[in-house]
């Protein structure tokens, strides 16, 4: 049995009637860049997230940029977030003109660990960028406590976080500000790029609304120096289409996670996912970690399981970012964990046989 990492096309054949509609829809009122289509997913993905304002972006990486723009974050500042993210929460940072400070993350729940937080504050910290990776929300009660002591701003990097919560709170409703991508390959993912910025401060929705079209107020008339940062028409029908199955897929997917987390307990070598009794986690990823990685990883590709390493390298020990060579200290627990992890297939559309064929084959790997 052949178990692909992602399925995107078994999605889209779920649905392939109302998408086609939609996109079609778009192509008949031409509205392709920002416009209705784009104004009326963001009302339904602030309302979603239960926040004031979502603020439709190009892409993910451009929702934490520009929120991040619009906090004021510029030049001499630093910015707290962790090693184990997708390199474009540090890129962000860096394009904003700050710098990316590091703390290490919690070694069961593999987010941010708020009692390293206050080690790394200086007079230059300006805001704290906790990721909530693999669908599961940071910490954010003691985050946020940490920030509001010291005057600092928060900004979730909710990418692959689309509707988990924390003590009933959605991601991205939070910090002062949530940023989503809608890459394909997310929990909600586009037919392209885009991504969101949430919030609940008006002053900042209008900020990053006049970020993203050149800083414009009013056509041809520019107040601050922005950026193209526009969502695609396509883009805002699509996600308004698939906004409505989110809830369900979730579910799906934790289902299967309490499936993996089952067999796999029997299974010697293998440490599963943990959810955070205040958490309702979305898997993004099923990552587990495995002392013989490699191994596992040739033989289940041999079997026709895909498998991915969410991610093989920490951000401060990429060669972009050697020059902050962190220590162990701000990464110990981030880089060993660099070391063993390995994310398992995982999507909604996924089966009950398909999940137990996985660890079938995983159990045999880790024997052999
Ligand atoms: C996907 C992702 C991003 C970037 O989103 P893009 O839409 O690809 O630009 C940022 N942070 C994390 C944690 C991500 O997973």
């Amino acid at each position: 049995m052949n178990v692909p990492f992602l399925d995107l096309k078994a999605q889209y054949a779920c649905i392939k009637g109302e998408i086609n509609e939609a996109i079609q829809r778009v192509l008949d009122s031409c509205a392709f860049s920002g416009g209705p289509f784009v104004e009326q997913f963001e009302k339904e993905w602030a309302a979603y997230c239960g926040v004031k304002h979502a603020v439709g972006v190009a892409n993910g990486t451009e929702a934490l940029w520009l929120a991040l723009l619009a906090l004021g974050v510029g030049a001499g500042d630093e910015v707290i977030t962790v090693p184990n993210t997708f390199i474009a929460t540090a890129e962000a940072i860096t394009y904003a003109g700050a710098t990316p400070v590091f703390v290490d993350i919690d070694e069961n729940y593999y987010t941010m660990n708020p009692e390293l937080l206050e080690t790394a504050i200086t007079p230059r910290t300006k805001a704290i960028l906790p990721v909530h990776i693999f669908g599961q929300m940071a910490d954010m009660d003691p985050i946020m406590e940490i920030a509001r002591r010291h005057g600092l701003m928060v900004i979730e990097d909710a990418c692959q976080a689309h509707g988990a919560t924390y003590e009933g709170a959605k991601a991205g409703s939070i910090g002062h500000a949530g940023a989503f991508s809608f890459y394909p390959g997310k929990n909600l993912g586009a037919y392209g790029e885009a991504g969101a910025v949430t919030t609940n401060d008006d002053v900042l929705a209008g900020k990053v609304r006049t970020l993203r079209d050149h800083g414009q107020s009013k056509k041809y008339h520019h107040d601050v120096i922005g950026w193209n940062g526009r969502m695609d028409g396509i883009q805002g029908a699509v996600l308004s289409v698939k906004l409505k199955y989110l809830d369900e897929w979730c579910e799906k997917r934790r289902m299967r996670a309490v499936q993996y987390s089952e067999l796999l307990h029997n299974v010697d070598g293998v440490v599963c996912p943990r959810e955070r009794s205040q958490c309702r986690h979305v898997y993004h990823l099923y990552a587990v970690r495995t002392a013989r990685r490699d191994q596992v990883i040739a033989q289940l590709s041999k079997q026709g399981i895909g498998t991915l390493v969410h991610y093989p390298v920490i951000v401060p020990d990429q060669r972009a970012y050697q020059c902050r060579k962190a220590s162990p200290r701000e990464a110990g627990i981030s880089r060993d964990h660099a070391g063993r992890l390995i994310s398992l297939p995982m999507y909604a559309e996924i089966s009950e046989a398909q999940v137990t064929e996985v660890v079938s084959a995983l159990a045999a790997a880790l024997c052999s």
